[in-house]
């Protein structure tokens, strides 16, 4: 490798040192790129209203709340179509960056919405078939649901 080593796709989408549970992501160092045992990260308080015991960091209750507050542990990638939505349209949103509308007019914004072209109102053929996705941005994202769509975005 030359003095002018290109930074990879890794530490071009994460900026700053990637948390995970166990592992710390560092930038590269002369020695190469390393994963590093995360260090011991504080003990946080249990949320339940009240209790405020320790808990490992990365939990929410302590062992005797946590079967209380079983149902909003659970993230909506966990639910149903969740997880295979939040894959797609990661993967979606790379390979098109752009918002589609914004882009007819000339301008180039960041898309941070999948839209179906045409409402699929919970049908799965037309909420799966990527020819009926568009990149929007926020912005006109909410326009169109607001002028086209007339009912509420379905979500999984
Ligand atoms: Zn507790
Ligand atoms: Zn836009």
């Amino acid at each position: 490798m030359g003095p002018f080593s290109l930074p990879d796709a890794a530490s071009i989408l994460s900026p700053r040192p990637y948390i995970g549970k166990e592992r710390v992501f560092h930038e590269p160092t002369e020695h190469g790129r390393w994963w590093l045992t995360m260090p011991r990260r504080p003990n946080t308080p249990c949320k339940h209203p009240g209790c405020g015991r320790l808990v490992p960091y990365g939990e929410a209750y302590c062992e005797e709340h946590r079967p209380l507050h079983a149902h909003d542990t659970k993230t909506t990638t966990e639910k149903g179509y969740g997880r295979r939505w939040q894959k797609a349209r990661t993967a979606f949103l790379h390979a098109h960056p752009l918002c589609a509308r914004c882009q007819t007019k000339g301008q180039l914004v960041k898309a941070t919405v999948v839209d179906h072209i045409i409402p699929h109102r919970g049908d799965p053929e037309l909420f799966w078939d990527t020819d009926n996705w568009q990149p929007l941005c926020k912005r006109c994202h909410d326009q169109k649901t607001m002028t086209e769509d007339r009912y509420q975005e379905f979500r999984y």
